[in-house]
């Protein structure tokens, strides 16, 4: 299969991170996740990390170019580590990484082959986002659903053996400015991106290895893609 640049759309709670996990592991190509990389880079104390704190405490976006320079680090680095390409999970976030992200790959005769946007619900987004607890631990990262993806042993991580938290920004008041904020800054990513016939769109509510299943078969295909106009009826 040719390399796949791929990026995943939705609101905070739609399964972005999950599903961008799953579906990295199908395709063996990285997952970069702009929201990791920056806790990462808070939890180093990084001056990146210094400078982004207090906007994701408050779930706010961090400033474009600060996020745009991390996204390219990242690509390159797994451009080098690993070739075949990547799925992109919270990056683009607004028109201006959108097009920031489109002048860089541009540059490199490159572009994205594929957006997903797994579109979900409301009132599933609530209920999942009560239900998240993550892992503490900036290099693993893990997300569990005490409903649909419980860890083993309760509230302790699988994979590193931390203890579970509810992230700072998973918290009510947070998560009512980070929805606010998908439908002002993010939401209109969807129509770019089906005005250039890259989008295609999932239904999100489903279990956990369904929707895996759906976006695997798209991406596999390249089959359904949505076109300026046309998205909101499917
Ligand atoms: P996430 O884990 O994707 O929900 O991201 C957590 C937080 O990191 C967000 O609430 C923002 O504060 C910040 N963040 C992640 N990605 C971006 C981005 N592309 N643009 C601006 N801020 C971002």
């Amino acid at each position: 299969m040719p390399d796949k640049r791929i990026v995943l759309l939705g609101p905070p709670g739609a399964g972005k991170g999950t599903q961008a996990q799953l579906l990295c592991d199908a395709l063996n190509i990285p997952h970069l996740a702009t929201g990791n990389l920056l806790r990462e880079a808070v939890a180093n104390g990084t001056p990146v990390g210094t400078t982004v704190k207090p906007y994701m405490e408050a779930g706010k976006l961090v400033p474009d170019e600060v996020v745009v320079d991390v996204l390219v680090e990242a690509i390159d680095a797994a451009k080098k580590n690993r070739p075949g390409g990547y799925v992109l999970d919270g990056f683009p976030r607004t028109l201006n990484q959108a097009e920031a992200l489109k002048k860089v790959l541009n540059a490199r005769g490159e572009s994205i082959d594929l957006v997903i946007l797994i579109d979900t619900p409301d009132s599933v987004i609530q209920e999942r986002l009560s239900q998240r607890r993550s892992c503490p631990d900036p290099l693993c990262g893990a997300v569990y659903n005490l409903t649909s993806k419980p860890p083993k042993v309760a509230g302790v991580c699988d994979l590193c053996g931390k203890k579970l938290e509810i992230r700072e920004d998973d918290k009510p008041e947070t998560i009512k400015v980070r929805q606010a904020q998908y439908w002002k800054d993010t939401a209109p990513l969807v129509e770019f991106y089906a005005r250039r016939n890259r989008l295609v769109k999932v239904p999100g509510s489903g279990d956990l290895d369904e929707v895996a299943a759906v976006i695997l078969k798209e991406v596999r295909e390249d089959r359904g893609i949505v076109t300026s106009g046309e998205w909101a009826k499917k």
